[in-house]
């Protein structure tokens, strides 16, 4: 049976959070295989859940280990809170981070046999790592102001979509090992990055210059108002971006629609992860996809019906509350765009 093997890549810009002091590192030997990656004099660190293999200065790979380990917290914290079932990593997960982009492009071509250099960082299912470019603004991390796990997160308009795109894929990889997703089972799209959209929200709470998920409101609202959301009965059993639609939209329409899920639904969404979780490796038809999402969620009309209320309401209020569960089990207002109900 063909396994089914996904590449996610890291898609929007964005900011994140506060905390994750007291990480351990461990230098330990860089594999013989891994090193050839790099061709140049390498490095790697353990944490408790991360093995970061690097060609970046020892306190740039400290910057992003710290930040790994913090995305390991909140994502237990925030999709604990909602009530899936988690359970530990198990081996250390593991991270390729290279300073030229084209050793990057290189390490992605030899694993994953196909052309990622217009991409900056991916989780592959397949090799089970995120492999990513060194963000750009790492060696300021160490700056005035630390907000996320001991570095600095801010900038002058308030994002690092360099953190952002650890956290994001960080998420991707966390979904896969801690239980949420099966490795090597076909997911629809909204499933997949919706984890890591919301996830990437949840930590830029911390933030003081709001969440970077309002340009994704934002446009998500515009298609709404122009009629051009992708309907639901086509987008619950994408399970890659469709042709002639910018990427934007669908990840907008992809993070509202698991805000809606989680908002209203959220107990038809753990049966629905459960449900895949249970399923053999392999790639399925649109045809299975929509009998396990209505399977899961009801008729497929109900569901729209809730879906486009809520998009109304949430044209209608510009800025409601919406409670989401935070680090401490408490709930804590997040400032999202939806209400809890249409
Ligand atoms: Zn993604």
């Amino acid at each position: 049976m063909r396994i089914f093997t996904v590449i996610l890549a890291v898609w929007g810009t964005c900011c994140v959070a506060q905390g994750g002091e007291g990480t351990s590192f461990r230098r330990v030997a860089v594999g013989a295989e891994e090193a050839g990656f790099f061709r140049t004099a390498c490095d790697a660190m353990e944490t408790e859940h991360f093995r970061l293999i690097h060609d970046m200065r020892a306190d740039e790979a400290e910057g992003m280990a710290k930040v790994l380990e913090f995305a390991h917290d909140q994502f237990g914290s925030y999709f604990g809170g909602y009530g899936f079932e988690l359970h530990d990593c198990g081996e250390p997960l593991e991270w390729m981070c290279f300073r030229k982009k084209t050793l990057f492009a290189d390490y992605a071509f030899a694993t994953e046999n196909a052309d990622l250099s217009w991409l900056s960082g991916y989780y592959s299912s397949r090799t089970n790592r995120v492999a990513v470019v060194r963000p750009w603004r790492v060696r300021k991390w160490y700056g005035p102001g630390r907000h996320v796990a001991d570095v600095s997160a801010r900038v002058d308009d308030g994002v690092d979509d360099g953190l952002v795109k650890i956290v994001h894929e960080a998420g991707h990889q966390l979904a896969f090992n801690m239980g949420l997703q099966k490795r090597g089972v076909m997911y629809p799209f909204w499933a997949t990055e919706g984890i890591a959209l919301v996830f990437e929200d949840c930590v830029s709470e911390y933030l003081p210059r709001g969440r970077y998920s309002d340009g994704r409101k934002e446009r998500l609202l515009e298609l709404y108002r122009a009629g051009s959301l992708i309907g639901v009965h086509e987008f619950i059993t994408m399970s890659r971006l469709p042709a002639g639609v910018r990427d934007a939209d669908v990840y907008a329409q992809a993070w509202g629609f698991f805000q809606f899920l989680c908002a209203n639904r959220a107990e038809d969404l753990k049966e629905y992860f459960a449900r895949l979780y249970s399923l053999r490796p392999g790639g399925r038809s649109v045809r299975h996809l929509r009998r396990e999402f209505e399977q899961s969620f009801g008729p497929l009309d109900h569901l729209n019906r809730e879906w486009l209320l809520f998009l109304k309401s949430s044209a209608a209020a510009p800025y409601v509350c919406q409670t989401c569960p935070s680090r401490d089990g408490e709930h804590i207002k997040t400032g999202a765009a939806f209400s809890d109900s249409p």
